[in-house]
């Protein structure tokens, strides 16, 4: 087997930051692509199949293109995304709130789905970002190997750090693959989770609201 250098060729998709603040994937050394095919086709051997049958052979480079697109998050500074803001909105301060953003991630503990929907809000204070951009940190998070409380704390953090807003909730409802196809084989069960800051931690009432809405889209 030939040893493979690190040209610049195959450093030039190896984008990866070194985290400072949550919002940007972690530094980690990179394997080349070639070499992650050659795990694809080990762990293809280990369920008991034959990686070199006609069917298998080009299975390890789909599944390598297809974890560029399952971890593409790693590439992404969410703060970043959150730094073009508008301050023109007409003394609006009420909730902005994005309901049902679908979500697909990978748990961190077996590398499975987890499938869900995200609600964000919250409350500005001299600022709004556009609101595909709540979207798009949404995406970026769930774009990497993650447990979905983690998630929940990155969204808001990075909505807190970004818009210093009065204040911001997050929910997440998910099923974890992990849990529906082994070990304990529930499916259909929904995991939720919640952060709330600022003002959503304060006031109760404001915190019914924006669950309220969640269910007004049931
Ligand atoms: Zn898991």
């Amino acid at each position: 087997m030939t040893t493979i250098t690190n040209t610049p060729s195959q450093n030039s998709s190896d984008s990866l930051k070194k985290a400072t603040n949550g919002s940007k994937g972690p530094l980690t050394s990179r394997p080349t692509r070639e070499e992650a095919e050659d795990a694809v086709r080990t762990l293809i051997a280990w369920t008991g199949d034959d990686p070199t049958r006609e069917g298998l052979v080009d299975t390890p480079k789909r599944v390598v293109k297809a974890y560029d697109e399952f971890f593409k998050g790693y590439k992404e500074d969410a703060l970043e995304i959150l730094s073009r803001t508008f301050e023109d909105v007409d003394g609006y301060d009420d909730m902005v709130m994005l309901r049902g953003i679908d979500m697909s991630s990978h748990c961190e503990h077996h590398m499975v789905p987890i499938i869900g929907q995200v609600h964000v809000a919250y409350i500005p204070s001299d600022k709004v970002v556009g609101i595909s951009k709540l979207a798009r940190i949404v995406e970026t998070f769930a774009k990497r190997l993650q447990t979905q409380e983690t998630m929940t704390a990155q969204i808001a953090n990075v909505i807190d750090t970004g818009l210093t807003p009065r204040g911001t909730a997050v929910f997440i409802e998910a099923e974890h693959q992990c849990m529906s196809m082994r070990g304990v084989n529930k499916p259909n069960v929904a995991t939720i989770t919640t952060r709330f800051t600022g003002v959503f931690q304060d006031d109760s009432d404001l915190r019914n609201r924006f669950l309220g809405m969640i269910n007004n889209g049931k």
